[in-house]
């Protein structure tokens, strides 16, 4: 998962598109009792600017399966999630640095799988946990 600025620039190409699929390491998913099923999907859009940064905008999408965080019954959901982020050649707090020569987008895919997982993980919408009664 990577975009050849270098390269591409020097194809005067400064725009293009991509999508593969992803398996992330298991500690990315952060919900106990749960996984992210499958690979992940990405997809997205990058534009080379004048001075060298890098806009990416891109979609992961998963299945995140498990242990209905209310009731423990399984529950499964698809997550997808769009995230608009800028490499840069120079280190700034805001956005994310490349070398200047190829980006390689694993922290940026990684930090929106983690951005995007919700806080529990539910069978249904209205679970109302385990009934006592
Ligand atoms: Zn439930």
């Amino acid at each position: 998962m990577e975009i050849e600025v270098k390269k591409l620039n020097a194809k005067k190409q400064y725009v293009g598109s991509f999508g593969f699929d992803y398996q992330p390491a298991s500690n990315l998913c952060l919900l106990p009792l749960c996984k992210i099923d499958g690979a992940v999907r990405i997809e997205g859009e990058f534009e080379i600017y004048e001075d060298d940064t890098v806009g990416v905008i891109f979609t992961v999408k998963y299945f995140l399966t498990g242990k209905c965080s209310y009731c423990l019954s399984d529950a499964k959901r698809e997550i997808s999630f769009s995230s608009d982020v800028l490499f840069v050649p120079e280190k700034d707090d805001d956005n994310y640095y490349y070398d200047g020569f190829k980006i390689n987008l694993k922290t940026a895919v990684d930090d929106a799988i983690l951005i995007s997982q919700p806080g529990v993980l539910l069978c249904k919408e209205d679970c109302n946990g385990i009934d006592v009664t």
